[in-house]
């Protein structure tokens, strides 16, 4: 491949005059008359480019990406798995449809919508679900605003605190923190679960509520869920779970049975929508019995005679969220998924997800350092190599697989551990896969052990090798003229 061709900015391929296109003379300017002297005869700073150029310019760009499409992604705490592509056809098929038409020219979008609130209220256990959240972190805070609403129908003003666990994934005190509400850190114990002595003594009636993950950030259920539930609502606050990693649930355990009051679903970790690069996603929210007068507003309600409507406003709800209903393709990709798999197969799904993940963390152990022995459940978290005497670091085995044509586990999160490297394979993953990053992973493990500096000098052989993390957090390079305003462009 001519590496000059495709390190090239599209500006840069540009020449005064070149085009991709040739469109016919416009003879019918005398019709817009006054407006044709508004529009400008040429447009400035646009590259000018031939389409054979632009085309391969782009091609070339696309081929230097790394998704779930070209291989393995076994990034922890984001759920890359494979997603049908039938189901983005389906989903396809609705692009002609505008969020304001009047409910009875959509009664079949509307029908999709109510029926995957439905099966989400099977699938987690609760009374009621919300689909308008677009993300994780904005169902959670959708969630909270019901928890705030909640407290506020009863008058009880005064609980102004969310209880988070230190393992907890960033979005969560974030959201809290957004709704209004003062954060309190509850520790973890050394196998990774919530400290219970530690929530005991910061339970009372300043708060609002506690949120949960499950499967924890470690990847292990949290088993003293009943008596957690139990503590929290005895002090009078509500039980959050955040479900953005459902997977390994599915089918198996429902939060609703385990005593949560509240908890969101991501749509596009577990059910069928791909993700990364900013969306577009979808966080449902759930509520148990009691608490659904308070979910946002607008709301798709089914009338005696079987016809739906949207609900604009209500007096109960705590407001909006989104305008309109949300993402919509990502419901019709749900549904299907939902439906095309059906109970059992859902299930399965879980289970293959905790039997690979078991699989490579039994796989590995001997090599690196497992700080909480198993059995995980969709994920788990190794503390970089077991033989820290060779200097190399979680840093360098994820640059090392790199050069194996793997996409790096997550690193350094969660932080209980200095090095942690937390890998989640997911279902679709194939035996074979599987095997054959464990053989790598065991390869990079004898070459630190034999060629450090190997691994410290990786990777190897990606288009970029070693940019300086640094330099591109505190002056990012964000636009064209930028670069070519910059004195000594390296
Ligand atoms: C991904 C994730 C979130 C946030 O979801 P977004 O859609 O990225 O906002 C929240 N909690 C956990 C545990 C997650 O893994």
């Amino acid at each position: 491949m001519n590496a000059k061709l495709y390190d090239k900015l599209i500006f840069e391929h540009s020449a005064p005059g070149r085009k991709g296109f040739s469109l016919p003379r416009n003879t019918y300017s005398h019709h817009i008359g006054e407006i044709a002297s508004l529009c400008r005869d040429r447009v400035d700073d646009l590259p000018e480019v031939d389409e054979p150029t632009v085309v391969r310019h782009y091609t070339n760009m696309s081929n230097n990406n790394f998704g779930v499409d070209t291989g393995f992604y076994p990034l922890g705490s984001c759920t890359m798995k494979y997603n049908p592509k039938i189901n983005e056809e389906l989903a396809a098929g609705v692009k002609g449809l505008h969020p304001a038409q009047p409910a009875s020219t959509v009664q079949g979008a509307l029908e999709i919508y109510r029926r995957l609130e439905l099966a989400l209220c099977e699938i987690g256990g609760m009374a009621e679900f919300t689909l308008n959240p677009f993300a994780g972190a904005h169902g959670e805070l959708t969630g909270l605003l019901v928890i705030r609403a909640y407290h506020a129908s009863r008058d009880d003003f005064g609980r102004k605190t969310v209880i988070v666990p230190d393992s907890a994934h960033g979005t969560n005190p974030a959201s809290a923190a957004v709704a209004g509400f003062n954060i309190v850190e509850v520790k973890s114990l050394p196998d990774g679960t919530v400290d219970i002595d530690d929530l005991a003594s910061k339970l009372d009636d300043s708060v609002a509520a506690m949120m949960m993950t499950n499967p924890n950030t470690v990847g292990m259920f949290e088993k003293n869920i009943p008596a957690i539930a139990e503590m929290v609502h005895k002090a009078g606050a509500l039980l959050y779970y955040d479900g953005a990693n459902l997977n390994p649930m599915l089918g198996i355990a429902r939060p609703g049975d385990m005593g949560f009051d509240v908890m969101h679903i991501n749509l596009h970790k577990t059910f069928s929508t791909p993700h990364g690069g900013g969306g577009p996603g979808a966080g449902p929210v759930g509520v148990r019995a009691g608490l659904e007068k308070f979910l946002p507003t607008p709301r798709v309600i089914k009338k005696d005679d079987g016809s739906l409507y949207v609900e604009r406003f209500n007096d109960s709800s705590f407001g909006s969220i989104s305008a309109w209903l949300g993402n919509f393709t990502v419901y019709i990709k749900a549904l299907a998924y939902i439906l095309s798999l059906g109970r059992d197969a859902l299930s399965m799904a879980g289970q293959l997800a905790t039997l690979n993940a078991n699989y490579i963390m039994h796989s590995l152990d001997d090599l690196y350092k497992l700080p909480i022995p198993g059995p995980c459940k969709h994920e788990f978290v190794f503390d970089g190599l077991k033989d820290k005497s060779t200097g190399v670091t979680t840093l360098n085995v994820a640059k090392r697989l790199l050069d194996f044509g793997f996409h790096a586990p997550t690193i350094y999160f969660p932080l209980l551990f200095h090095e942690s490297l937390m890998i989640e394979p997911t279902e679709t993953e194939s035996r074979e896969t599987l095997d054959r990053f464990i053989e790598v992973m065991r390869e990079i493990a004898r070459e630190a052990a034999e060629a450090p500096d190997k691994v410290k000098e990786a990777p190897h052989d990606t288009p970029v090798r070693h940019p300086d993390d640094t330099e591109a957090a505190l002056h990012p390079i964000l636009t064209w003229k930028q670069l070519c305003d910059k004195p000594t462009a390296s």
